[in-house]
C-alpha cells in the first residue's frame, strides 16, 4: 500500500522500528496519539504528572498492539523533567525518532484576573517545556526525526475575551516550529505544529457549559475527537517533505 495524500492515510506500520515520545499522554489527545502511533508500528513513551494509573493503562493498550511502551512521570513545567523525558525515552526504548509535544494547560479568564503565577505556569508548560524537550530531542535525533507540536485554534482566531494567556503561549509555538524547521532541516529532521479546534477531552468536554458556543464557531458545527487530531500526528510522523508549517484540525474554526 502507498501513502494516500488526499485522505492522509498512511501505510500499515509506517513507523515500524521507530520510537516516539508523547508528552501528556495519560488521556485526551495525547493518549489517542500514543495509541495511533503504536498502531502505525512505533514503540511509545508517554508522560504524565498525576494520572499514573491512566498512563499505565495507555502503556498496556500499546503493549496489546505488540509494541513496547513506558510511562514516565515528567512535569513539563519542570525544566529538568521536560528535557529528561527525552533522555529517559532514548535510554529505555533505544533512541528517539518522533517527539509529540502535546502536554499543555489552559488558564482562561479576564486579563485583569490573571496572576503572575498563572503566567509563569502556562508559559512553563506550554512554551518552555516544549522548547526544552525539542532541544533535547534535536540532540538525540538523526535524519528522519520528527518534532510535532500541539498548538491551538486560538492562535488563528480568538473568538472572544479570556484567551490572552493561552493564545500568547500557543502562538509562540509557531515561531518555534518554523525556526526548528530551518535549523534542523539540513539534518533531515522536520518540525510542524497542529492547531486543534474544540476537541472532546477532559480539558474541553463536548458537554461542557461553553460547548455549544464552541461547536457553533466551527464550519462543521461540532466538536472534534482526539482520534481526529491523532490522525494528523500520524500523517506528519510519516511525512518526509513537510516541515515548518501549521495544520488546523479544527472543523473550520479558522474559516
Ligand atoms: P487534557 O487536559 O484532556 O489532558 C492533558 C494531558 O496532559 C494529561 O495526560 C495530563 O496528565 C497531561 N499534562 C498536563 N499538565 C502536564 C504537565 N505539566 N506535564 C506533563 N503532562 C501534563 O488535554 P487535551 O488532551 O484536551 O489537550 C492536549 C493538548 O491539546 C494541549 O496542549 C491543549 O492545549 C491542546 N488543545 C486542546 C484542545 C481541546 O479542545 N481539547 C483545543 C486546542 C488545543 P495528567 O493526567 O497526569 O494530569
Amino acid at each position: 500500500m502507498t501513502t494516500t495524500h488526499a485522505s492522509l492515510t498512511t501505510t500499515d506500520a509506517t513507523l515500524h522500528g521507530k520510537v516516539a515520545l508523547v508528552t501528556g499522554a495519560s488521556r485526551g489527545i495525547g493518549a489517542a496519539t500514543a495509541l495511533r502511533l503504536a498502531r502505525e508500528g512505533a514503540d511509545v513513551a508517554v508522560t504524565y504528572v498525576n494520572g499514573k494509573e491512566a498512563a499505565e493503562e495507555v502503556v498496556r493498550a500499546v503493549e496489546a498492539l505488540g509494541r513496547r511502551a513506558v510511562a514516565l512521570r515528567a512535569d513539563s513545567a519542570d525544566a529538568d523533567e521536560a528535557a529528561g523525558a527525552v533522555e529517559r525515552t532514548a535510554q529505555q526504548l533505544g533512541g528517539l525518532d518522533v517527539l509529540v509535544n502535546n502536554a499543555g494547560v489552559g488558564v482562561l479568564g479576564p486579563l485583569e484576573g490573571l496572576s503572575l503565577a498563572d503566567v509563569d505556569r502556562v508559559l512553563a508548560v506550554n512554551v518552555r517545556g516544549v522548547f526544552l524537550a525539542s532541544q533535547a530531542a534535536a540532540a538525540r535525533m538523526s535524519a528522519g526525526g520528527r518534532i510535532i507540536t500541539i498548538g491551538s485554534c486560538m492562535v488563528q482566531r480568538v473568538p472572544g475575551p479570556g484567551g490572552t494567556l493561552y493564545a500568547t503561549s500557543k502562538s509562540a509555538l509557531i515561531g518555534l516550529t518554523k525556526a526548528l524547521a530551518r535549523e534542523l532541516g539540513p539534518r533531515g529532521i522536520t518540525a510542524n505544529v497542529i492547531h486543534p479546534g474544540p476537541i472532546d477531552t477532559d480539558m474541553n468536554p463536548a458537554d461542557g457549559p461553553y460547548a455549544p458556543d464552541q461547536a457553533a464557531l466551527t464550519a462543521l458545527g461540532r466538536f472534534g475527537t482526539a482520534d481526529e487530531v491523532a490522525s494528523m500526528v500520524a500523517y506528519l510522523a510519516g511525512a518526509d517533505y513537510v516541515t515548518g508549517t501549521e495544520f488546523a484540525v479544527d472543523g473550520g474554526h479558522a474559516a
